[in-house]
């Protein structure tokens, strides 16, 4: 079946909820058992037997991601955070390696930087065009090479399989962010991928209104996942987890539209005599187009801007001004957002040198004709300050 049938499908059982049409909101710590025989039954991954074990609100959402990204299987936690550390550590002890995207969000750098490193695992950051290269990076104790395409901030591409071809022969583990393509727009696990991770919070909640995270394995990878998570105990709300189920069923035609609009602001700034350089795979002069186009199956709607070399004033009085764009943490709700960033302190492994500010847009749900407009405003603005 194709993904529009799957998302809107998968999961749900409504003929063990009275006819209702969405796996309700079960909100449990004790589940009772009847006798003490039913009591020391054996049981499965899908039998609730705890509150922080799941319930059906949460078996609907972790099988419906798993059959959408093509997954064996799914842990849901309070948060993407909480998705990358329960990943990391289901794969890792004192002594071992890590090598890391130099791309990858900053909170997943922390974790590298300071947790990791009390735990005496070493991490060793990589340039995002790597590829094949990073044979010369692995070490005997590598566990895990970690992904991010396209990386947080500066949307880096990487050539995930033929970095894969290389690590997995070796035995670590690949995993991926693949917050930005979601399980529609990236299928992981047919391009080497052992652990995919989502900020669920973005896209698949997609209303800005909850926090969620959610990693899927293959069926090699998910027993150690899972013992990760039945460890940590970061499970989510019910409330949570149910917003999120609801948001998936959305997303694949809210991911349409984020696309089409995207595109087109992207392609108007690249016009623009202010924009150095526009950040978003999709472009055809991007330099991770060849490899976006061969392994991704769409582009969703947050890219970024690189402005000419003009002061921060100029920038402020262009983003102050603007009528359609939030300025905010997060994004991949239906609204359209806007930040300055800068990735310059984040980079080890390599130089990013961006001839001047940057944004960061998330391009929303609205009528795009109204989001340049604004933007064109914008640029007027910035140009007066100037
Ligand atoms: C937002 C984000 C996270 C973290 O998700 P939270 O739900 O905010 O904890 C992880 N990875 C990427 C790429 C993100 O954008």
């Amino acid at each position: 079946m194709k993904d529009d049938t799957i998302i809107t499908h998968s999961g749900r059982h409504p003929e063990r909820h009275f006819g209702v049409v969405n796996t309700p909101v079960f909100r449990a710590s004790t589940i009772l058992n009847a006798t003490v025989a039913d009591l020391k039954a054996p049981k499965g991954l899908r039998d609730p037997r705890y509150g922080r074990r799941g319930t059906p609100t949460v078996f609907t959402l972790e099988d419906a991601v798993a059959e959408l990204e093509g997954a064996y299987g799914t842990v849901v936690t309070p948060s993407g955070l909480a998705a990358v550390t329960t990943a990391m550590l289901a794969f890792l002890e004192t002594g071992d390696h890590v090598l890391m995207v130099d791309c990858v969000y900053g909170p997943a750098r922390r974790f590298a930087g300071t947790f990791l490193k009390r735990m005496g695992i070493e991490t060793t950051f990589f340039d995002p065009a790597i590829g094949a290269g990073i044979a010369e990076l692995m070490r005997p104790n590598t566990k895990i090479v970690y992904l991010e395409a396209p990386g947080s901030q500066t949307f880096d591409m990487q050539d995930i399989p033929a970095i894969a071809a290389v690590v997995r022969p070796r035995g670590a583990k690949v995993l991926i962010d693949n917050t930005w393509a979601t399980p529609l727009f990236f299928k992981p696990y047919e391009h080497g991928v052992d652990v995919s991770i989502h900020a669920g919070t973005k896209y698949i909640v997609g209303h800005s209104d909850a926090m969620i995270g959610v990693v899927t394995a293959n069926e090699e990878s998910f027993p150690a996942l899972r013992d990760s998570f039945d460890t940590l105990g970061a499970c989510a709300g019910p409330d949570d987890v149910y917003l999120a189920t609801r948001g998936l069923r959305t997303m694949a035609v809210r991911l349409r539209q984020h696309q089409a609009n995207a595109t087109k602001m992207a392609e108007w700034l690249q016009t623009r005599p202010e924009v150095s350089r526009v950040l978003y795979p999709a472009l055809p002069d991007n330099p991770g187009h060849a490899i976006w186009k061969r392994d991704f199956l769409g582009a969703s709607g947050l890219f970024g801007v690189v402005l000419k070399p003009v002061s921060d004033t100029a920038v402020a009085a262009m983003l102050d001004g603007l009528e359609l764009y939030g300025m905010g943490a997060s994004w991949g709700g239906y609204e359209s957002l806007i930040l300055p960033t800068d990735a310059r302190p984040y980079r080890t492994a390599t130089t990013w040198a961006p001839e001047g500010p940057t944004l960061r847009i998330h391009a929303g749900l609205e009528d795009v004709g109204d989001l340049i407009a604004d933007l064109e405003e914008g640029f007027g603005r910035l140009k007066q300050a100037a």
